[in-house]
C-alpha cells in the first residue's frame, strides 16, 4: 500500500450505485470538487436532491459495459455483488483505479478513514485486515484534534508565505518555522492556537533587530503584515469579504423548535459557535467540514469568557467564514447576544439576529402554564434572579412585582437564588399561597415540572431533585398546569431515541407520541456526536443487523451496553445485539408497524418506571 492524496478538482469520477453508501462517497467527493457522474436505477432522496440542483449528473439506469470509459476514478457501491464485480473488472481492464465498497479484493485503491480540519487532513489506513481498529483510531483522532486546527493550518500557510516573501535564507526560514510551531502547538495535548498578530510580527523580525529599526521598517512595508487577516490590515482595502455572522436562537432544548431559517443558516455555515445549552439543537446532519466551537456557558459557569467569544466571532468572520452563533432560547433574552452584536458592529462585520423560542415561553407552554390568560393574567415579566445575588448594577424591583396579582412572573437562572426571591416577594406583600412552579429542562425529553405555592416552591424543588437549567413561574395561571399538562401525557414524552437515518414512517409516529428522535447519518458526524452527548439518550432503534454493527463500530453505545435499551425491529438484529453482549435488547416483531413500535417502547417505559418505584 502506498498512500497518496489525490487532487480531484474538476476530475471526472464515476460512482455506480445510488444508495446511502454511495451517497456518503458522493458527498465526500463533491466536497473535494470532483465532477461526478452517478449511475443508478434508483436514487436515495439525498442523491435526488443533489441531482436536482445539478451537483451531480445522475443516469437513472443500470451499469452497462463501457461505462467506465473516460473517468479518472471509479467507485462501485451497489447492493448487487455481480454488478460491483463487473464494474471492478471493467475498470481494471481499462487501467482505471477502482474502489468497491466493503470488498477489498475488488479494489485497486482503498479509502482511508479521515479526520478533516479545514485544509488539514489526517488519514488512517491499514492493509484492510482490521477496519474496526482503523475506525476507532480515527475516532480517537477526531476527539483529540479540536476544530482549532483548521484555523491553525491556514495561519501556518499564511506564515509560510510571509517568510517566503521576506527572502530569508533556507536555514533561517526553517528556524522561523520551528519558532512558529513551538509558539502555537502544544505537542503533549495536541492543541493548537493561531498566534496573535504581534507574536507573528515578532517571529518574522530580523534577528537582533531593535525597536527603532522595527519602527522604520513598519513605515516602509513590514513583511509581518502579510500574516494578518487581510481585512485587519490598516489602510488596505479588505480583499476577503467578512462572512455573515448569524446570532441564532436555538430554542430551549427541543430540536424541533429551531426555526426554519435557523436550520438553513446552520446547514450553510462554515463555522458554528455554540453554547452547551444549545448543543441538542445542532442538526445531526451538519456536514463534517463545518468547524464546531463549543464555548460552554452554563449558569454560573461561563467556561469561555464573553470577550473571547466575541473575539472568536470576529476572527471567524474576518477569515471570510459564514458563521452561526447558536445560543440557547432567544439570543436577546438573558443571552448576552447584544454584546456579541455590538462587538461585530464595531469592526464592521455584517450580522443578523434570528429570534428563538425563549425558555420562559417554551417551557411554560410545555408545562401547560399559559403566561397570559383572559381574566387572570394580563402581564408577563421575564426576570433574572441571578442579579439578586450579586447586589451590584441595576436590581430587580421584587417589591413592585409582588404587588401585581394579575401577572405571571418568569424567573431565569433562579434555582439557587429562589429562597431569597421568595423572601423578598412575600416581605413585599405577595401571598405565600400564590401558585408557583419550577420547570427544568423544559420542552426536552428531560422536562420536569413541580407545581406548588410561592411559600412551598423551594422545598418542593429540592424534594423533586430539580436541577438547572430551570425557570420558576409565579402567578395565578400556574394552577392550570395539572389540567393542561399535554406534554407529559404523550406516551413517549420522556424518550430521547437514536436511530440511523432515514427514519421513514417511524419518524412521524414517534414524533406524534412525543419522543425526541435523533435521526443520525452514518457514519456519525462530529455534530451528531455533540448532539448525542448533549443529554442522556433513553434508547436506540435498530432495524437490521447492519444497524447493530454500525452502532458497535461507532462506539456510540460504549459504556452503556448494560443499561441502554436497544429496540430491535428484526429478530436477526436482536440476535446480533445479544451476541455483542448488549443486555437491554428489546425485540419488536418485524411486521408490527410504527404504532406497535410506539406501544412497545411506551410499555417498556412504564415498566421501567414501575421498577424504579419498586426499588427506590
Ligand atoms: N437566552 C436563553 C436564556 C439564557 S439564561 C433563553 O432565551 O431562554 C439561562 C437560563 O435560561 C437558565 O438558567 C434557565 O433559567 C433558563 N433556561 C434555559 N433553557 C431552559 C429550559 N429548557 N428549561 C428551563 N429553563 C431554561
Amino acid at each position: 500500500m502506498y498512500p497518496v492524496m489525490l487532487g480531484l478538482r474538476d476530475r471526472p469520477v464515476l460512482v455506480v450505485g445510488g444508495g446511502e453508501v454511495a451517497l456518503r462517497k458522493i458527498e465526500g467527493l463533491l466536497s473535494q470538487g470532483a465532477r461526478l457522474t452517478v449511475i443508478a436505477p434508483q436514487a436515495a432522496p439525498g442523491l435526488e436532491e443533489l441531482a436536482g440542483r445539478g451537483a451531480v449528473e445522475l443516469l437513472r439506469r443500470g451499469h452497462r459495459a463501457g461505462d467506465v470509459k473516460g473517468f479518472t476514478l471509479v467507485f462501485a457501491a451497489t447492493d448487487d455483488p455481480e454488478v460491483n464485480a463487473r464494474v471492478s473488472a471493467e475498470a481494471e481492464a481499462a487501467g482505471i483505479w477502482v474502489n468497491v465498497a466493503d470488498v477489498p479484493e475488488l479494489c485497486t485503491f482503498y479509502l482511508p478513514a479521515r479526520v478533516e480540519r479545514g485544509s488539514l487532513q489526517l488519514a488512517v489506513a491499514s492493509e484492510g485486515g482490521a477496519p474496526f481498529a482503523v475506525r476507532r483510531l480515527r475516532q480517537v483522532l477526531e476527539r483529540r484534534f479540536g476544530p482549532e486546527w483548521s484555523e491553525w493550518i491556514d495561519a501556518a500557510a499564511r506564515f509560510r508565505q510571509a517568510v517566503r516573501r521576506s527572502g530569508l535564507p533556507p536555514a533561517e526560514a526553517e528556524r522561523r518555522f520551528d519558532a512558529f510551531f513551538a509558539a502555537s502547538v502544544d505537542v503533549e495535548k495536541l492543541r493548537a492556537r493561531v498566534p496573535r498578530a504581534d507574536e507573528t510580527a515578532a517571529l518574522l523580525e530580523p534577528r537582533g533587530e531593535g525597536k527603532a529599526s522595527r519602527a522604520a521598517r513598519g513605515r516602509s512595508g513590514n513583511s509581518a503584515v502579510a500574516f494578518l487577516p487581510r481585512a485587519a490590515r490598516a489602510g488596505s482595502a479588505p480583499r476577503t469579504r467578512p462572512g455573515l455572522v448569524s446570532l441564532v436562537g436555538a430554542g430551549p432544548g427541543d430540536p424541533g423548535l429551531l426555526t426554519v431559517r435557523a436550520r438553513q443558516r446552520l446547514l450553510a455555515a462554515q463555522a458554528v459557535v455554540y453554547d452547551r445549552l444549545a448543543a441538542a439543537a445542532l442538526p445531526c446532519d451538519l456536514p463534517e467540514a463545518v468547524e464546531l466551537h463549543c464555548v460552554g456557558k452554563e449558569v454560573g459557569h461561563h467556561s469561555v469568557p464573553q470577550e473571547e467569544i466575541n473575539a472568536l466571532l470576529v476572527r471567524l468572520a474576518l477569515a471570510g467564514k459564514r458563521t452561526v452563533r447558536l445560543k440557547g432560547g432567544d439570543p436577546f433574552v438573558f443571552g448576552r447576544g447584544a454584546e456579541e452584536a455590538e462587538a461585530l458592529r464595531r469592526v464592521g462585520v455584517p450580522y443578523e439576529v434570528l429570534p428563538g423560542v425563549t425558555a420562559g415561553l417554551g417551557a411554560t407552554a410545555c408545562a401547560g402554564i399559559p403566561v397570559t390568560h383572559r381574566g387572570e393574567s394580563v402581564r408577563v415579566t421575564l426576570v433574572t434572579a441571578h442579579e439578586c445575588r450579586k447586589g451590584e448594577g441595576p436590581q430587580v424591583r421584587w417589591d413592585l412585582l409582588a404587588q401585581d396579582r394579575h401577572a405571571t412572573l418568569v424567573g431565569y437562572m433562579g434555582v439557587s437564588a429562589l429562597p431569597e426571591v421568595v423572601e423578598k416577594l412575600v416581605a413585599a406583600g405577595m401571598p405565600a399561597s400564590t401558585p408557583a412552579a419550577l420547570i427544568a429542562q423544559g420542552t426536552s425529553a428531560g422536562q420536569r415540572t413541580v407545581v406548588s405555592t410561592v411559600g412551598g416552591l423551594h422545598a418542593a424543588g429540592i424534594a423533586a431533585g430539580i436541577r438547572p437549567p430551570a425557570i420558576f413561574v409565579i402567578g395565578p395561571t400556574v394552577r392550570h398546569a395539572p389540567a393542561l399538562d399535554w406534554f407529559a401525557r404523550r406516551p413517549l414524552s420522556a424518550e430521547r431515541l437514536g436511530l440511523f437515518a432515514p427514519a421513514g414512517e417511524l419518524g412521524p409516529a414517534l414524533d406524534r407520541a412525543g419522543a425526541e428522535l435523533l435521526e443520525m447519518p452514518r457514519p456519525l458526524r462530529p455534530a451528531a456526536r455533540v448532539v448525542i452527548a448533549a443529554a442522556p439518550l433513553t434508547g436506540w432503534i435498530l432495524r437490521s443487523p447492519r444497524d447493530v454493527e454500525a452502532l458497535e463500530e461507532e462506539g456510540a453505545l460504549d459504556g452503556e451496553k448494560g443499561e441502554l435499551p436497544v429496540y430491535c425491529l428484526e429478530p436477526s438484529a436482536a440476535r446480533r445485539a445479544r451476541e455483542l453482549g448488549w443486555r437491554q435488547v428489546v425485540e419488536i416483531p418485524a411486521q408490527a408497524g410504527p404504532e406497535a413500535v410506539v406501544t412497545a417502547i411506551a410499555d417498556r417505559e412504564r415498566s421501567a418506571a414501575l421498577d424504579t418505584v419498586r426499588w427506590s
